[in-house]
C-alpha cells in the first residue's frame, strides 16, 4: 500500500521511535531496575507509575516493565497476571513501545511463552494462555488494523507457531515477506500501471491506476493462472501458453509466438494445436485419399484388362471349336453316308449270300440312317438354339409317352444283343408340362451317350419317378464315367472329354448342351453323378403339369 506519491506505507520502511520522558515514578523505577537490579522494588515502582499515569502509552509501558521485573524476580505467576491485565485492557490496545511496536501483542506472545513453563495442570494459567493466543491470532490476521507494523506482524507470525504448535501457519506471511524483500531491494515507486519486472528474481509488479497499491506476483503463478484462464477461453482444439520474456517453448508445430499485449510488455503467447497440426492431418488425409483412389483405379484397370483378356480368349476358343465342329460334322456325315453307300452298292450288285444276309445289310443301312438323322436332328436343334429360334410346343403329357418315343427312336441300339437295358417307370406318374419331341430328344441324347461311353457288357437303366412336384428321368450306365472337372463342364457347348474317343464313337460335343437347353426351357434342371471307371447317372427333372402344381 502506498501513499499518493507512490511511497510505501505498508510494509513500512522504518519504525517511528517514540521515547518517553524519564521522570517521577517512571525514572525511579528504571533506576531500581537498571542500576540497583532490585527487581522487586522496581516492580512496585513501575506499578505506582502505571497507576499514576494519565496517558495510555505510559501506563502500558509501565505495566509491561512491571511484568518484566516480576519475571526477573522469579514471580512468574504474578508477572502473567500483570500481562493478562495489560492485554485485557481495551484502552491500551494501541499503545506502542519506544520502538514503535504495539505493546499488547508482544505481551500476549510473552504470556504464551511463560505459560508453557508452568505445569499444564494449572487451569487458570491455561485459560490465560488460551485467551492470549486467540487474541493474538485474530489480531495478526486482521489487516484492517493499520497500527500493527508489518515488521512486528512478520516477527509474531514467525514466532507464534514455534510456541503454539496448535496454531496453523499464517498464509499471508509469504506475501508479507515478499513485500518486505521487494521494498528493501526496489524502493523506487512504480511508474504506470503496466506489468513491470522488479529487482527480485521472477517477481513482477502491477501498480494500480492511482498508484496507491502495488500487486506483487511471482512469475510462475502469473503464467500458470493466466495460461489456465486463456486456455479456458480458447477453442477446444487450441492450446494457449503464456510465456514470460526470454522463455521459449518446445511444442509440436506452434503458430508463431504472439505478443501478449501492451499491458504485459515482453510476454508472449504461444498457440498450438492439441492433437498435432490439423492442417498436416488434412494433408495426410488427402494424400491417403489420392493413394487409395490411385490404387482403386489400378485395380479396376487390371480387372478390366483381365476381363477383356478372358473374353478374347473365350472368343478365340469358340472360333477354334467352331472350326473343329465343321471338320467333325463333315466327318460325322461322311462316315454313315459312305458305309450306306457301300452297302447299297453291294446290294445292287447282288453280292449277298441269302435272304438272311440281305436283311442284315438292310438293318445296317437303317442303323446308319438312324445315326445320321440323330446327328442332323442335333445340328438343326443346335443351330435353332444358337439363333434362339427354337419354339417349344408345351402341352400336358404323360411321361411314358416321352420314354416310348425315345426308346423307339434309338431302336436296335438298346436291343438285348447290344446291351442290358432296363426301363422302370414308377406307378401312377403325374402328367408333366412339356414339348414331347424336345423331351424325347433329351432322352435320346442321354441314352445315346450311355451307349457310346460304355464298353462291352453295357448296362443301361432308365428310371422315371416323381419327387418334389417334378418328374425325374434318370439314365444310368456302367460306362467309363467322368471325373469332377469333367462333370462340371459336360454341359458346355462343344465340350468333349476325349476327342479321339468321340471320333471313334461318333458325336461332336453338342448333345448335352442341347439337353441342358431344352430342360432349362422347361423350367427344370439336369445334373450328373459320375465316378471315373464306374459309370454315370444323368438326372433330368421336369415340372409337373400346371394343374397338378
Ligand atoms: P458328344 O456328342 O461328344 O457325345 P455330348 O455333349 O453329348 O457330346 O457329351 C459331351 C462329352 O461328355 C462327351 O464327349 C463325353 O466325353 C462326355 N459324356 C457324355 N455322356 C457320358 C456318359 N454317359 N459317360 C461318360 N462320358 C459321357
Amino acid at each position: 500500500v502506498c501513499d499518493g506519491s507512490g511511497k510505501a506505507v505498508y510494509p513500512e520502511s522504518g519504525s517511528p521511535e517514540t521515547p518517553l520522558e524519564d521522570k517521577g515514578d517512571w525514572a525511579s523505577a528504571r533506576a531500581l531496575e537498571f542500576q540497583k537490579s532490585d527487581y522487586v522494588a522496581a516492580a512496585e515502582a513501575y506499578g505506582r507509575a502505571a497507576q499514576a499515569s494519565v496517558d495510555m502509552q505510559t501506563k502500558a509501558r509501565a505495566l509491561q516493565a512491571q511484568a518484566g521485573c516480576l519475571m526477573k524476580a522469579g514471580r512468574t505467576e504474578e508477572s502473567l497476571t500483570r500481562l493478562a491485565e495489560l492485554a485485557g485492557d481495551l484502552s491500551l490496545r494501541n499503545a506502542v513501545s519506544a520502538q514503535g511496536t504495539l505493546i499488547v501483542p508482544n505481551a500476549q506472545l510473552l504470556i504464551i511463552k511463560q505459560a508453557d513453563g508452568i505445569t499444564a495442570s494449572r487451569g487458570d494459567i491455561a485459560a490465560l494462555r488460551q485467551q492470549a493466543l486467540a487474541g493474538l491470532v485474530s489480531r495478526l490476521n486482521d489487516y484492517t488494523d493499520a497500527r500493527l507494523l508489518s515488521s512486528q506482524r512478520r516477527f509474531l507470525m514467525r514466532e507464534l507457531p514455534t510456541l503454539a504448535t496448535e496454531t496453523n501457519a499464517f498464509p499471508t506471511l509469504a506475501a508479507e515477506e515478499l513485500a518486505a524483500e521487494y521494498l528493501e531491494r526496489d524502493p523506487a515507486p512504480p511508474l504506470d500501471s503496466k506489468l513491470q519486472s522488479t529487482r527480485l528474481a521472477k517477481v513482477w509488479r502491477l501498480p494500480s491506476a492511482d498508484r496507491t497499491m502495488v500487486a506483487l506476483v511471482r512469475e510462475v503463478r502469473l503464467s500458470v493462472e493466466l495460461t489456465a484462464l486463456l486456455d479456458s477461453l480458447a477453442p477446444p482444439d487450441v492450446r494457449v501458453t503464456l510465456l514470460p520474456p526470454g522463455e521459449t517453448v518446445a511444442l509440436p508445430k506452434p503458430i508463431p509466438l504472439q505478443d501478449a499485449g501492451e499491458y504485459m510488455p515482453g510476454w508472449r503467447l504461444s498457440l498450438s494445436f492439441r492433437d498435432g497440426d490439423p492442417l498436416a492431418k488434412a494433408a495426410a488425409r488427402q494424400t491417403r485419399f489420392y493413394l487409395w483412389s490411385g490404387f482403386l483405379v489400378v485395380v479396376v484397370i487390371v480387372m478390366l484388362a483381365l476381363l477383356v483378356a478372358r473374353y478374347v480368349a473365350a472368343q478365340m476358343r469358340l472360333a477354334r471349336l467352331k472350326d473343329e465342329l465343321v471338320s467333325t460334322v463333315s466327318h460325322e456325315l461322311k462316315t454313315p453316308l459312305a458305309s450306306m453307300r457301300a452297302l447299297v452298292d453291294t446290294l445292287l450288285a447282288r453280292r449277298y449270300r441269302d435272304e438272311g444276309q440281305l436283311r442284315d445289310y438292310l438293318q445296317l443301312i437303317a442303323k446308319e440312317n438312324l445315326r445320321l438323322s440323330h446327328l442332323i436332328e442335333n445340328f438343326l436343334m443346335f443351330s435353332r438354339m444358337e439363333r434362339r429360334q427354337r419354339r417349344f410346343r408345351f402341352e400336358d403329357l404323360a411321361p411314358e409317352t416321352v420314354v416310348r418315343a425315345a426308346v423307339d427312336a434309338i431302336g436296335d441300339r438298346l436291343a438285348p444283343s447290344q446291351c442290358r437295358f432296363a426301363t422302370w417307370i414308377g406307378p401312377n406318374l403325374p402328367r408333366i408340362h412339356g414339348d414331347a419331341d424336345a423331351l424325347a430328344t433329351v432322352l435320346i441324347n442321354l441314352l445315346d451317350n450311355a451307349c457310346k461311353y460304355t464298353n462291352n457288357d453295357k448296362r443301361i437303366d432308365l428310371r422315371v419317378y416323381s419327387a418334389n412336384a417334378h418328374v425325374i428321368f434318370e439314365v444310368a450306365d456302367n460306362g467309363i464315367g467322368l471325373d469332377r472337372g469333367q462333370v462340371r463342364r459336360v454341359f458346355d457347348r462343344f465340350y468333349q472329354v476325349d476327342q479321339s474317343l468321340t471320333r471313334q464313337r461318333g458325336g461332336c460335343g453338342l448333345g448335352l448342351s442341347i439337353v441342358n437347353y431344352i430342360v432349362r426351357a422347361h423350367g427344370g434342371a439336369v445334373e450328373v453323378e459320375s465316378e471315373l471307371g464306374k459309370g454315370s447317372t444323368f438326372r433330368v427333372s421336369i415340372p409337373l403339369s400346371m394343374r397338378l402344381r
